[in-house]
């Protein structure tokens, strides 16, 4: 029997984001579902990451501040500076508070779906994985490639989100949290065991 109720956390949640976010939402929580499923990861669960992962977005930033200030949630510098980062952990705590998730596996998918960090969870590599290829997604150039490694090799997979991610952030488009950094030499030691010196984005 289904824990959760999935059309009443859709509903809930659709009130909180505008149209294209609902939208991607939704990408999310079915692509997650089928990576849940190619890895035997439980798919409920992954649904209800998938669903809940953005909750925080479109929360004005001063007001994301704000409420991470309330919940004694830590705020660095990095997000300080750029404050959309916090709707990922503002979000792991929404979805406990609002949608009455305790599960602590959903909650850390939802936590660490923007930056990933190193050794992360089956759940939070679908999060973060999905999040990326989902199919309103479209900006990035080797979204056919990687969402075809998606269902292959998951390790492998993260390492090459981070990479480009990394790529991108690091070509002036935003803030980089440092703990994008260190899950990314994570996994690109995982199967690139000599160090790469040249390469900029380990540094
Ligand atoms: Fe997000
Ligand atoms: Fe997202």
């Amino acid at each position: 029997m289904a824990e959760y109720n999935l059309i009443k956390l859709q509903k809930k949640v659709r009130k909180e984001l505008d149209a294209a976010r609902y939208q991607h939402t939704l990408g999310v929580m079915f692509t997650a579902a089928a990576l849940a499923m190619r890895y035997g990861a439980d798919i409920e669960k992954a649904q209800v990451a998938g669903l809940l992962h953005d909750c925080a977005k479109c929360i004005p930033n001063d007001k994301k501040i704000r409420m991470c200030k309330e919940r004694g949630l830590e705020i660095t510098k990095v997000e300080l500076d750029a404050p959309y980062l916090l709707h990922s952990k503002l979000g792991a705590c929404l979805a406990e508070e609002k949608y009455g998730i305790k599960d602590p596996e959903i909650l850390s998918a939802i936590q660490w779906h923007t930056t990933g960090r190193p050794n992360m969870t089956t759940m939070e590599k679908i999060i973060f994985t999905a999040d990326y290829i989902e199919p309103a997604r479209c900006k990035a150039e080797n979204l056919p490639e990687v969402r075809k490694l998606a269902f292959h090799d998951l390790n492998l997979t993260v390492c090459r989100i981070l990479e480009d991610t990394l790529h991108y952030l690091d070509s002036g488009q935003g803030e980089i949290d440092p703990m994008s950094r260190s899950a990314f030499r994570y996994y690109h030691n995982l199967f690139f065991e000599t160090e790469d010196k040249g390469h900029s984005l380990t540094s």
